[in-house]
């Protein structure tokens, strides 16, 4: 069957009062011209238009014309391969609001097929508070134990995927070079912060929410705890389970609405983009929509919120300078511990772009911006960096074969930067660029640019 074959002519509405149907007006600004397609990177994996954001919106259309069931198994693998990126988003010169479609799609199919078991399974464990911390605590004890890093090294490559990502997030620190310049501590006071923590942040990435409150610290920001958050309910939406993403941004409301003079530090893409969209989420709740939207408008990135505020405490040496006097291949970087990162000279940093930042929040400059602002570092190019690197939330466990294809030429570009640290602001990103990194057997980590802010704000001593 070709699915992407133009529909003739309106018919009534196959699917009237769903989520699709409610969304369709944003199907109508597309006008086909295709300048989505090499934006997306599962078009220019697959080549197949079914696969591309313009064969998806045309699915979606013919769903809503009932040119095709909703059970039909073409809609289901097409819609299923679509990492939610977004990068058509920001390509689509129409404005076509991909991303609420995408939802609107897998909330309104989800009714007429079932959710594949391991989605399910993990929907419901990081739905439940209780059922997700001893997952997360058993998570860390392997971490710890080393079993992780050595199944990773043993198992066969995808089965060794999953254990790759959880060794991948042990902290690392930046050390750099010990005795050059550091950041400078804000004598300016910066408005009054509190952080969402988060699940998985909270879970596996506890030394970024540590090192998100340091670098707020220093920036002069006056940091609120806030009590009774949990998970920020992303995976649920881009799974299409509407209900549970509803009842998670309505805990997270209630508990920031504690603070309410506040700004919300996210120092996770994917979470801050659904934070942001809160109001979205719950607009045709009347008792929730103007509570979701004041949250929503007080949310910032972390990025957003550093940019501009970092100061070095001696003039720094020029990356330029320091780079082409000394070099890089004769003077690596090196682990000096298993969990410090120590050189002589600047730190090779290459970012890649989370989607839920470029994409989803339009977040280019700033996280570029702190990166540059942070003494002994020279940030390196990194080809394609605005291209999703396959995570997509649970996409890399539900769909492993396409997010392989997409992950691979990132991992040659990140192992062509030939860079010393790999960064990323998103927990998603970090694991699946992680976990390629050390099944490739490359020494470079992937973390948070927080990290390098925070590390930068302390001078270490010699062990
Ligand atoms: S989604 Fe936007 S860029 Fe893609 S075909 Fe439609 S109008 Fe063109
Ligand atoms: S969200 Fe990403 S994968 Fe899905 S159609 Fe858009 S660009 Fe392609």
């Amino acid at each position: 069957m070709d699915i992407t074959a133009p529909s003739r002519a309106p018919l009534p509405c196959a699917l009237p009062d769903s989520p699709l149907a409610n969304a369709a007006a944003g199907l109508d600004a597309c006008v086909h011209c295709g300048f989505c397609l090499p934006a997306c990177p599962t078009y220019v994996t697959l080549h197949d238009e079914n696969d591309s954001p313009r064969g998806r919106l045309l699915l979606m259309r013919r769903l809503l014309d009932g040119e095709i069931a909703p059970d039909d198994p073409d809609v289901g693998t097409h819609l299923d391969r679509c990492l939610g990126c977004r990068g058509c988003e920001t390509a689509c010169p129409s404005g076509v609001p991909y991303g609420a479609l995408l939802e609107a799609t897998r909330a309104t199919l989800r009714e007429h097929r079932p959710t594949p078991f391991i989605a399910r399974v993990v929907l419901d464990v990081f739905a439940r508070s209780w059922l997700l911390k001893p997952a997360l605590l058993g998570a860390r004890i392997v971490r710890a134990s080393g079993i992780a890093r050595w199944l990773a090294r043993t198992l066969p490559a995808r089965v060794a995927f999953p254990f790759a990502m959880l060794a991948s997030t042990a902290p690392v620190r930046i050390a750099g070079n010990r005795t050059g310049p550091r950041l400078r501590r804000a004598t300016q006071p910066a408005p009054t912060a509190t952080m969402l923590t988060g699940c998985v942040m909270q879970g596996l990435f506890a030394h970024v929410n540590d090192a998100t409150a340091t670098a707020l610290r220093g920036t002069g920001h006056t940091l609120v705890t806030t009590t009774g958050q949990g998970c920020c309910g992303a995976l649920h939406a881009h799974a299409g389970d509407l209900h549970t993403a509803r009842a998670l941004a309505k805990r997270n409301i209630v508990a920031f609405e504690r603070v309410p003079q506040a700004v919300i530090a996210v120092n996770s893409a994917g979470c801050g983009a659904m934070l942001k969209e809160y109001g979205h989420l719950l607009h045709d709740e009347p008792a929730w929509a103007e509570r979701a939207a004041a949250v929503s408008t007080r949310v910032r990135d972390i990025s957003e919120l550093l940019a501009g505020r970092l100061e070095a405490d001696e003039p720094a040496v020029s990356a330029h300078d320091a780079s082409s006097s000394t070099d890089a291949s004769s003077a690596r970087a090196s682990v000096a511990s298993s969990s410090t990162l120590e050189t002589s000279r600047p730190v090779r940093v290459a970012y890649d772009a989370p989607c839920h930042l470029l994409h989803a929040q339009r977040i280019s400059r700033e996280p570029l911006a702190v990166l540059q602002s942070v003494p002994g570092i020279e940030l390196v190019p990194l080809e394609d960096s605005e291209l999703c690197c396959g995570s997509a939330g649970i996409y890399n466990l539900v769909e492993p074969e396409t997010s392989d294809a997409v992950l691979a030429p990132k991992l040659q570009h990140m192992l062509n930067a030939r860079a010393d640290v790999i960064t990323t602001g998103n927990p998603g990103c970090l694991m699946q660029l992680g976990a390629a990194l050390l099944l490739a057997d490359s020494a470079t980590p992937a973390v948070h640019p927080v990290v390098l802010v925070a590390d930068a704000f302390e001078r270490p001593s010699r062990d």
